[in-house]
């Protein structure tokens, strides 16, 4: 595989990267394949924004993101979004593989800013951005659903 280029992008925590708000990951053993294979770049968003690990859970709430304690931080997944998109637009990707309901990298449902565990549709910032500039997303639950989704 060329370095230069990588077919998937796929959120951090996905692949055991410890980088969720609580300090945990959603692992899952077939998305680390992809990246143990040479095939896919990890990107935790929030990181890049700067936020710490761990973090106050945050919310996308009209067109901000607020955090539980009702902190702005739409500056930080702004820019997280920026660096993922300059990212996948270096490394050529394909495909980005986004954990399902984060404010940044949710694809199809994103909780709805009052922290009590609504959901709703929508798209985290960072899927959005790249939605925006062309990128396919797609989520962890698409994949399961539907494991023909990843590129031959
Ligand atoms: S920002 Fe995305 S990659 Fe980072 S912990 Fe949240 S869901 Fe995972």
């Amino acid at each position: 595989m060329n370095a230069s280029h990588f077919k998937y992008l796929i959120s951090a925590c996905l692949c055991g990267r410890n980088c969720r708000y609580n300090a945990g990951s959603s692992k899952i053993e077939s998305l680390c394949e992809l990246y143990r294979s040479g095939q896919a770049v990890l990107v935790c968003p929030e990181c890049l924004g700067g936020l710490k690990i761990p973090r106050a859970p945050a919310e996308i709430l009209g067109c901000r993101v607020v955090d539980f304690s009702g902190g702005d931080v739409s500056a930080a997944f702004r820019l997280g979004a920026e660096r993922v998109l300059q990212i996948a637009v270096k490394y050529g990707v394909e495909l980005a593989i986004l954990k399902e309901r984060s404010p940044s990298c949710g694809s199809r449902m994103i909780y709805d800013g009052s922290f009590s565990g609504r959901k709703i549709p929508g798209q985290g910032i960072t899927a959005a951005l790249l939605r925006k500039n062309g990128i396919t997303v797609v989520s962890e639950e698409d994949i399961a659903a539907s494991p023909d989704i990843l590129l031959k």
